[in-house]
């Protein structure tokens, strides 16, 4: 089972509105960067299995986190972003990612599209 979840999110409320939701759904969050930096940090010693990326931090922010993915690591990448900023979006996409979340997001929006993705092969 493909279960762990880095959350890489400035924002201790979204951090824990996403925790809640993906244990819930019985995914276990194996730990949290609050900037792109610590994020590819921990992307490289965890090796998780989704990543909920925030566009918005600190130091380094989630496009460039995005740019900086190497092939090697095997995580579904989930953005969360503010609004539905088309510009972003489709920078992300030319990144590799493939899904995206908009803030506010109910639990239930996380939990489908975790399964979705999971129920899928073929997913960036
Ligand atoms: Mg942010």
């Amino acid at each position: 089972m493909s279960r762990r979840v880095l959350v890489i999110d400035d924002s201790p409320f979204i951090y824990k509105a996403v925790k809640r939701s993906v244990e819930a759904a019985g995914y276990e969050v194996v730990g949290h960067a609050q900037n792109g930096q610590e994020g590819l940090q921990l992307i490289e010693q965890l090796r998780p299995d989704f990543i909920t990326l925030d566009v918005t931090m600190p130091v380094m922010d989630g496009l460039a986190v995005a740019a900086n993915l190497r092939p090697e690591y095997t995580a579904r990448v989930i953005m969360l972003s503010a609004m539905g900023d088309m510009d972003l979006l489709k920078r992300a996409q030319g990144y590799g990612i493939r899904h995206f979340l908009t803030k506010p997001f109910q639990p239930e929006d996380i939990q489908r599209l975790l399964h979705d993705i999971e129920g899928s092969v073929h997913c960036g």
